[in-house]
């Protein structure tokens, strides 16, 4: 009855779960429930008895512990969380996900069959030549693909199967598993329970290829510039009309170039302009802030209320207004106090073969706000690469060997348990 991780991964992807960061309901689409609705009832079907989906589209759920009364960890092994999300980003539809399986990837570029003009170039994705040999999944080039994070709903879906079935000899803990909703939108964690998660540490499987680990996220807030203008018809504007999209143009305009996504790397912070929408009579331009050290953020919104004075003074009728939302924050502090959580990852990422390295997202996950909340979260690579995008991809070695890893770390915390 066994089924592949792949086959899992390929059926929660054909299930459309976009969010939508202009809904103000919780979740963001109802359609997430079409996959949390699906997992729910494998988790029942695996004999799972507490699996929990509750009206925001969380679930939550428990692999009891299967170590012996008399093993010396017992009753010694913390309660670990694994957490996934189920929606996928606003970005780019999965509407009618259509995947294309490459076996034996012997190099080059991945022309995609439905849209010739979306390639997967190997100049753009060093990681490609890692897979020589592997088995790659893509889009057909007219959606994403959703490994973000189907893969890692897939991962856990999978390590759940494996430690509830009969023959298992894999000794564990207590494991819950948590998958949420719209972490797409940064509201991942906005009705988590953590104190029903009852994790004392939890991981994300949210990541990219394998052996890069994260503990380190931007610190990030979003913003919304809001300009009202003055419409009327063109024949009779002169000296009355107040046009919300010059005035948007000059705004996007000044935005620095040196200290945006597309112009920096590493750990160097960035202003950036993402959507723009309106017309004449009004006009928004939606904006993300992100830096590691959150006392830089302040930084990032005077540049940005510096431009709207300026802008102002060019365009004195029009209104222009900043908004800035706290998204989330930098879990290194915490993780690093936490110690365990973050060796007992990087040790079994080595004992699969996956050479750990740590590196910090530049983003951030349903983590951030967990460590945030007092639930230490690091994030474990998924085997995925150029999320949100109709070039994303994944190789299917690398999902297995995320599988691998959890199922490592689990017994890391047995072997290690004091
Ligand atoms: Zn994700």
């Amino acid at each position: 009855m066994s089924e592949t991780v792949l086959n899992k991964f390929l059926r929660y992807a054909k299930i459309d779960t976009r969010s939508d960061d202009s809904s103000t309901t919780s979740p963001s689409t109802m359609k997430q429930f079409d996959l949390a609705k699906v997992l729910k009832q494998e988790l029942l079907d695996l004999g799972i008895k507490d699996v929990e989906l509750d009206d925001n589209c969380y679930i939550m759920a428990t692999i009891p512990s299967n170590l012996p009364s008399d093993h010396p960890a017992y009753s010694k092994v913390p309660t670990i969380g694994f957490v996934a999300h189920v929606d996928t980003s606003p970005d780019v539809t999965d509407e009618n996900v259509n995947p294309q399986i490459i076996e034996n990837y012997q190099g080059g570029d991945i022309v995609l069959p439905a849209d010739n003009s979306i390639i997967i170039r190997e100049s753009e994705n060093p990681e490609l030549k890692n897979c020589i040999g592997h088995t790659l999944v893509t889009t057909d080039g007219t959606t994403l693909l959703g490994a973000d994070d189907k893969a890692g709903v897939a991962t856990i879906m999978k390590v759940a199967e494996i430690l509830t079935s009969s023959d298992n000899t894999i000794l564990h803990g207590d494991i819950r598993i948590g998958f949420t909703p719209d972490e797409e939108i940064g509201m991942g964690t906005r009705h988590f329970d953590v104190a029903k998660f009852g994790c004392k540490y939890a991981y994300t499987i949210d990541g990219e290829m394998p052996g890069e680990l994260n503990k380190e996220t931007f610190s990030a807030d979003s913003g919304i510039i809001r300009i009202t203008g003055r419409d009327i018809h063109p024949g009779s504007a002169k000296d009355i009309m107040v046009n919300a999209v010059r005035v948007a143009g000059e705004i996007i305009s000044r935005f620095p170039k040196h200290i945006a996504p597309e112009t920096t790397e590493g750990h160097e912070p960035y202003v950036h302009p993402h959507t723009v929408e309106g017309g004449v009579g009004s006009a928004t331009i939606k904006i993300l802030f992100r830096d590691f050290d959150s006392k830089g953020l302040p930084k990032l919104h005077t540049i940005v209320r510096d431009i709207i004075a300026e802008v102002q003074g060019l365009f004195p009728k029009a209104k222009i207004e900043l908004e800035v939302i706290e998204q989330y924050r930098n879990m290194l502090d915490t993780l690093e106090k936490n110690p365990e959580v973050l060796d007992n990852l990087w040790e079994a990422a080595k004992n699969v073969g996956a050479n750990p390295y740590w590196k910090p997202i530049r983003g951030g996950t349903d983590g951030s706000r967990l460590t945030e909340m007092g639930l230490p979260t690091p994030n474990i690579y998924n085997g995925g690469q150029n999320f949100h995008s109709k070039t994303e991809w994944m190789s299917v070695n690398a999902l297995e060997k995320t599988v691998e890893t959890v199922l490592e770390l689990v017994q890391i915390y047995v072997k290690n348990a004091k």
